[in-house]
């Protein structure tokens, strides 16, 4: 019922007031004055603080608390430390079962799910997930194969703090994160990578962040760079949403001066279109659709931009040969469309053109990193309120890295 092994069962005590079971247990023989971090057996040092409890998960509506001694050992290369439990994780005050439960409640469901039905706070939540991610990264390779990755920025905590995240475009899963945006960073990245592995690695895709090139160039010199499509998009959503700006301040100029709801009309229209223009076109509602069609009667210049933003997103939905077509077509008509903001656009796509065109050819995928940036976006909401970025790291690493633990039942 405690899902535990090689562990004796000395007492089950139960409190009704506190609606409690305390069991008290011990290691099996063999299993005893264990390093806490390494697992050798070593010399008994002194009896620690005493017994202990670790939380385990309820039976019915009762809290289960195991209860056994904690002795300290003296490791070699330790020193002095607790003696390991087959329970629970060093340094844990929740047993196996319990840690993976949680876990895998934060991956799955809500944050208020999480706290309510496991009755902890959710920082706890923050410093379980950190420790089980560690235990999952620690136990597999997860570099093993890799060869085509994709290596991005994502902001947290209201944009002031940044993570460095890798993705594997094969498995299509988040492999590393750190904080920080630097050069750094990428460094880490590939220290953890291995200089072996280094040279078998064959595409690497990212946003034009020089930091990120100059890295790349010096730790895998034969990898093709390819332009990470999210981020070339996202340039020409940018400029989209300035030539909204201007054309709203027009509309807002012309309504001071004229009179009444008709003149206030197409401002109002303008500022409720941003959704229409950012969503892509086979996800519009309908009412989004008609919006979109009003802007193309009334306001050709920012049709004509929202048209320059789909031709761009059109030239990666494409790829191969499509594409690359599409992206010559696209760069001479935005060139020449007498909007400033998407002449710069084209400035930009121009100087990452072979990049962009690598990234045609290899079909390195945008929805994966585009999906990725999205999902961790949300994990930063979600993580919110955890003491520190290990806890964010980790949450994405079981979510999103494959990670996450199996229920303690389910074998
Ligand atoms: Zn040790």
């Amino acid at each position: 019922m405690i899902a535990v092994r090689k562990t004796v069962v000395e007492n089950v005590a139960h409190d009704q007031e506190s609606e409690t079971v305390v069991v008290s247990v011990r290691p099996a023989r063999g299993q005893r004055q264990l390093c806490g971090i390494c697992k050798k057996r070593c010399p008994r040092y002194d009896g620690g603080a005493g017994r202990r409890r670790w939380r385990s998960l309820d039976c019915g509506v009762h809290k289960v608390f195991l209860e056994a001694e904690a002795p300290r050992v003296t490791c070699r290369d330790h020193g002095v430390v607790v003696a390991a439990v087959l329970w629970a994780r060093h340094d844990a005050g929740h047993t196996f079962a319990f840690d993976d439960t949680v876990a895998w409640l934060a991956v799955k469901t809500s944050k208020t799910a999480v706290t309510q039905l496991m009755r902890i706070a959710w920082r706890s939540v923050g410093a379980i997930v950190a420790r089980v991610s560690a235990d999952g990264l620690a136990a597999v390779d997860r570099f093993a194969n890799v060869r085509r990755i994709g290596i991005d920025e994502i902001s947290y905590k209201r944009n002031s703090h940044y993570l460095t995240v890798v993705v594997d475009h094969d498995t299509r899963r988040l492999i590393w994160a750190s904080v920080g945006r630097d050069m750094a960073a990428v460094h880490s990245f590939f220290d953890a990578l291995g200089e072996e592995r280094c040279t078998q690695i064959t595409h690497i895709s990212s946003d034009s962040a020089d930091w990120i090139e100059r890295v790349v160039k010096r730790r895998c010199p034969e990898a093709i760079h390819c332009a990470d499509p999210f981020h070339v998009v996202s340039w020409a959503q940018l400029a989209l949403d300035e030539v909204r700006s201007e054309s709203l301040r027009r509309a807002r100029a012309l309504a001071r001066r004229g009179r009444g709801q008709r003149s206030r009309g197409p401002a109002l229209e303008l500022w409720r279109s941003r959704h229409a223009l950012w969503k892509n076109p086979e996800n519009l509602t309908e009412h989004q659709a008609a919006r979109l069609a009003w802007i193309a009667k009334t306001d050709p210049r920012l049709h004509r931009a929202y048209l320059l933003k789909e031709g761009l997103r059109y030239v990666f939905a494409a790829g191969g040969e499509e594409g690359k077509e599409a992206l010559e077509r696209w760069l001479s008509w935005a060139k020449r469309c007498r909007i400033p903001s998407f002449v710069k656009v084209a400035r930009q796509v121009e100087t990452r053109r072979s990049q962009i065109e690598a990234t045609l050819d290899h079909g390195l995928s945008n929805a994966l990193i585009e999906s990725t940036n999205t999902k961790i976006r949300l994990l930063t909401r979600i993580a919110f309120g955890f003491k520190n970025a290990d806890a964010l790291i980790g949450l994405a690493m079981l979510a999103l890295g494959g990670f996450c633990p199996s229920l303690p039942h389910a074998v």
